[in-house]
């Protein structure tokens, strides 16, 4: 079994119901395998189903939003048709998220130190002064400087790119297997969304856990992720080795999205 898939997910189709019933075919079909501490970005033109895909794996979809075929297997589990507690297992254990807006995520009434201790306490830290070190250890992981004094502080008191390694460093608390990324920088300037993309690559392979990213972001794309999906229309139009897809793009989107690049 050491060559086991850690994710394999297997043409996953997802519909939304539009206001006038009728039916909105968002994922057609969409293919994609994850090893252990492998990174993949997934890369499209918005509204191509790159969120809606992500929200499909872990059961997460909005609204009228539902998986009408497929299957979704982490370590061989089906997750489409797991169980409600099975599911609460993986979310944030096996599977840690990060999304674009760190403050729709954080609780602007709590502190720093609070949301870190929830999360790990919610994995199971039983001693508080454990869950005290390790807090101070994810927060120096993910670049937040002299952390000691920080945890006291409420998400306002951080700038957005510090909000966003906040984040990153509650969805590493769980010791996930994988990180999944949706656009974690849009909201944040171009200098900053470098440094938290390079990160969250630096992070995966220092703790080998698995990276889904996806982002507009090719240069970092290019640096920090193994193999790249790109997704249009709902469909994967391209899966190769990273160095590869940049240097003969087989379809006309990604063609043009390269030439996009300054
Ligand atoms: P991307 O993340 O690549 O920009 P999305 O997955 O957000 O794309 O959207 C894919 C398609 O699904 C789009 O046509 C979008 O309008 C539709 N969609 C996404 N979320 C919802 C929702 N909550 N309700 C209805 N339609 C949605
Ligand atoms: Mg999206």
């Amino acid at each position: 079994m050491t060559t086991a898939l850690l994710l394999d997910v297997r043409d996953l189709h997802v519909s939304f119901t539009t206001p006038d019933g009728a039916d909105l075919h968002a994922v057609r079909g969409v293919s994609l395998t994850l090893r252990r501490g492998e990174t993949v970005a997934v890369v499209g033109e918005s509204g191509s189903g790159k969120s809606t895909t992500a929200l499909a794996l872990l059961r997460m979809l909005p609204g009228t939003g539902r998986i009408t075929a497929g299957s979704v297997l982490l370590d061989g589990t089906d997750l489409t048709t797991a169980g409600e507690d099975a599911l609460r297992a993986v979310r944030g254990s096996r599977v840690g998220m990060v999304f674009q807006d760190p403050m729709t995520a954080l609780n602007p009434v709590l502190t720093v130190g609070r949301h870190l201790d929830e999360v790990l306490r919610a994995h199971g830290g039983r001693d508080r002064a454990a869950r005290r070190a390790r807090a101070l250890e994810l927060l120096g992981l993910v670049g937040i400087p002299d952390p000691g004094r920080r945890l006291d502080d409420h998400p306002h008191q951080f700038s957005g790119g510090q909000r966003q390694r906040i984040l990153i460093a509650m969805a590493l608390a769980g010791e996930p297997d994988v990180l999944l990324a949706d656009e974690p920088t849009t909201a944040l300037d171009a200098t900053v969304q470098d440094q938290i993309l390079t990160l969250l690559g630096d992070l995966t392979r220092t703790t080998g856990t698995a990276l889904v990213l996806i982002t507009h972001n090719l240069g970092v794309v290019a640096r920090t992720c193994e193999r790249v999906l790109v997704l249009y229309g709902g469909t994967v139009v391209e899966d190769g080795p990273t160095a590869e897809v940049l240097a003969r793009p087989r379809h006309p989107y990604t063609a043009g999205l390269l030439a996009a690049v300054p």
